[in-house]
């Protein structure tokens, strides 16, 4: 796919896409079309308890309703894993990648244990219990069927990439801030893959220049950024865009059923009316 602009909108299919979701959609595509480029839905589905088919096709209907034409195929990730064993085997033979046997549970406790952890965007930052586990140790637990996650290294690889930056055409150009994350989980037993990995491996393979998404995911563009130059891809364009919120300030959420797009329209609003709704009207 070779074009001056690639854009996506990549919703997870677990519940009715929001007045949230047509404005990040509305905006992707505009900025497609604006440029002459291409716009691309990806349907990140790698969370299967939670997705379901019926809202997968509800996101088709409610876009198309919206007015919105995206490129084919649609992309699903569920069926895409082995791009993510790729990468994780890339990491894997660069020595980055470690198994973690702790529970939610172990990990709170270790973390009480000293005195607390800092916080960093997704919660507590993982105080490192399995990471200097001997590896006769590691392979003796995983051998007993001892579940795990794997976690990145971020130590060993921020030493391969150097302090790394991206380019965000609302916020500027950004540092990475990798110390609030720790060492992130990549990939779970019941998950092959997560989502920083997944997206980042997407993006790069769908051929996508600008990704836009809600500024409540800024900070995680610094893994994405480090897992772009870990795995030698090339690096997109950002643009963080503001969320939309409820009248009480609070963003929308899928349970509240009353922002819904298929509510909207039962309720005799058009896709015009939504556009205006959202600020987005060109
Ligand atoms: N699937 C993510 C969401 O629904 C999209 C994240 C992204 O755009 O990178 O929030």
């Amino acid at each position: 796919m070779k074009s001056a602009i690639v854009t996506r909108f990549a919703p997870s299919p677990t519940g009715y896409l929001h007045l949230g979701h047509a404005y990040a959609a509305i905006f992707a595509e505009t900025q497609a079309r604006l440029a002459g480029g291409l716009f691309i839905l990806r349907i990140e589905d790698i969370d299967v308890s939670r997705c379901k088919a019926e809202f997968e096709e509800a996101i088709y209907e409610d876009l198309r309703w919206l007015g919105l034409n995206w490129e084919s195929p649609v992309r699903r990730q569920s069926a895409h894993l082995s791009d993510y064993g790729s990468a994780l085997e890339r990491l894997k033979k660069l020595s980055l990648i470690y198994p973690c046997f702790c529970t939610r549970g172990e990990i709170k406790a270790e973390i009480e244990r000293a005195g607390g952890a800092p916080h960093g965007p997704e919660g507590p930052i993982y105080p490192g219990t399995c990471k200097h586990l001997p590896n006769d140790e590691r392979d003796n637990r995983i051998n007993n069927g001892i579940s795990y996650a794997l976690r990145l290294d971020l130590a060993k690889a921020t030493e391969i990439t150097g302090d790394l930056s991206w380019q965000d055409q609302t916020l500027g150009n950004q540092k990475t801030k990798l110390h609030e994350f720790g060492d992130i989980v990549l990939a779970r037993k019941d998950i092959a893959t997560s989502y920083h990995l997944s997206v980042t491996v997407d993006d790069a393979l769908q051929g996508v220049t600008l990704v836009t998404r809600g500024e409540d995911l800024a900070d995680a563009t610094g893994i994405h950024r480090l897992l772009q130059s870990l795995l030698e891809y090339d690096v997109p364009q950002y643009m963080h865009h503001k969320i939309l919120t409820n009248d009480d300030g609070k963003r929308f959420a899928k349970r509240d059923q009353s922002v819904t797009l298929r509510s909207l329209r039962a309720a005799g609003k058009t896709p015009t009316d939504i556009r205006a709704m959202i600020g987005l009207s060109s």
